[in-house]
């Protein structure tokens, strides 16, 4: 079966086609980097991670481009604040944003350019300028320099909508009284006091670039000028999105994105989960609360990318329960497997996520077959051949979900009470050793003492 996507620009489930034949490009926006990123923003990337794995299991090459905005009025807000250089605030929330998309499991971008880089900067000079060389761009009377939304016919088909109904956007700073169109949205922003030290020399002046033109900048430069799949979260939708498809393709001519993919929001209670309303959680947060990063995944994950998904504490305890019966089918089946086999055929998992990456029906398969399998191993009707086929059809969903659990990922409370239970064990404490375990267990964990050394696993129900 053909995969189908869902594609924002023509808001219909489509054919996917991609340009040559095996090769993939994806661009996919990331991170402001001005604080530390939210499970929100996450749920983008682990949705865009499903959709880069799944492509990769229909034999697809994708090269994935990532962006980090490192510069913008948030991040030169807060650099003024903290009083220190804009590159020096921002390192802190881009070594945050790796170590989290690592322990989410999210697998890592092919490139990850950064805005301030002085060659896109100069990319980004060059589109500014062939704009206004096309009648696109005009520099106002503050100095900065604008996009000429009426003059590209095409603005507004994205997020469907057109030009009178524009109002202006939180990311604009500068006055508004200096545009032509209320919508026109800056490209160049004219240096100013609060700007301090962040100022690039350009044939306008001293300035910076806007946020939608360094994703254009950058994705054209590393991509092409055509690109496969285009994703956000859907508050990328309008006006970032819309105006990335004004620079493109006001400056190539060709049409910038076959598919524009767009992610739902996460929300809590209801809300859209934002910096700005403070409703937010970390990934730090919720592993404080004693969970682990492939819980998270699994809670992020397990809601079809299209729907809404309320995070709830609830819902970490489901991914916890999900993820210990696959956990416990696993060990089920190793114990009875015969060696290992390959299966090859496609099953109902990887035809659900062909259909618009599914994730829902996917998740439905995989625990119909854990039922069923538990049932005949109950039975003792499930035979060492077929146990070892379950086993590698698993090995290869799993290459998609990556929700196996390796090595037990303790949390580091549990970590240090466990370690100093080993050491009352080897110093034949076995008082404290019993405190200790009874600490374990008000944490939800559970020890068992093997001939190997102390097991930790998760209590059940915990
Ligand atoms: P930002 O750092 O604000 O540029 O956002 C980075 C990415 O996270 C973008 O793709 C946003 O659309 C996405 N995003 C922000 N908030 C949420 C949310 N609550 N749920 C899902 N995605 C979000
Ligand atoms: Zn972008």
């Amino acid at each position: 079966m053909p995969l189908h996507f869902f594609n924002t620009y023509s808001r219909e489930l489509e054919e996917f086609k991609p340009r040559a034949d095996r090769k993939i490009d994806l661009y996919t926006c990331g991170p402001t980097v001005y604080s530390r990123a939210h499970i929100g923003n996450f749920r983008a990337y682990i949705f865009e991670d499903l959709l880069q794995r799944h492509l990769e299991a229909r034999g697809f090459k994708v090269h994935r481009v990532m962006n980090i905005t490192d510069v913008d009025d948030k991040t030169i807000r807060g650099a003024r604040e903290a009083k220190v250089a804009l590159s020096k605030f921002t390192q802190q929330f881009k070594d945050a944003f790796f170590k989290d998309a690592e322990t989410l499991r999210i697998r890592p971008a092919d490139d990850y350019p950064a805005a301030t880089d002085q060659k896109y900067i100069d990319k980004m000079i060059a589109m500014i300028s062939a704009l206004g060389s096309k009648g696109l761009a005009y520099q106002a009377d503050d100095k900065s320099v604008y996009y000429r939304i009426n003059k590209f016919p095409n603005y507004g088909k994205l997020a469907h909508f057109n030009l009178d109904e524009l109002k202006t956007t939180g990311r604009v700073k500068h006055d508004e009284y200096d545009k032509e169109h209320i919508g026109d949205f800056a490209l160049w922003k004219a240096w100013d006091e609060d700007d301090g030290g962040v100022k690039w020399d350009s044939p306008w002046g001293p300035g910076r670039p806007g946020w939608h033109i360094e994703c254009s900048a950058m994705a054209t430069a590393l991509l092409g000028d055509q690109i496969d799949i285009h994703c956000g979260g859907v508050d990328n939708i309008f006006p970032h999105h819309e105006a990335e498809i004004a620079q493109s393709e006001g400056v190539t001519g060709k049409k910038f994105v076959n598919m524009w993919l767009h992610c739902a929001h996460l929300l809590v209670d209801g809300q859209k989960m934002a910096k700005s309303l403070g409703n937010f959680y970390t990934v730090p947060d919720v592993l404080a609360k004693g969970y682990t990063g492939r819980e998270i995944r699994y809670a992020l994950m397990r809601v079809h990318y299209r729907t809404q998904l309320n995070f709830t504490w609830d819902g970490m305890k489901e991914a916890r329960e999900s993820l210990g019966r696959i956990d416990d089918w696993l060990e089920r089946l190793r114990g009875i497997a015969e060696n290992a086999q390959r299966r090859t055929e496609d099953s109902e998992f990887e035809k659900a996520l062909d259909d618009d990456l599914n994730i829902s029906a996917a998740l439905g398969f995989l625990f119909e077959t854990i039922r069923e399998t538990n049932r005949a191993m109950d039975e003792n009707k499930l035979d060492a051949k077929t146990a070892a086929l379950w086993l590698a059809w698993w090995d290869r969903i799993n290459q998609t979900l990556d929700f196996e659990s390796g090595d037990v990922e303790l949390p580091a409370e549990v970590k240090k009470v466990a370690e100093a239970r080993a050491q009352a064990r080897l110093a034949k404490d076995f008082r404290k050793s019993d405190e200790l375990r009874d600490k374990l267990n008000a944490l939800g964990w559970e020890a068992r003492d093997t001939k190997d050394g102390q097991k930790i696993t998760r209590r059940a129900g915990a």
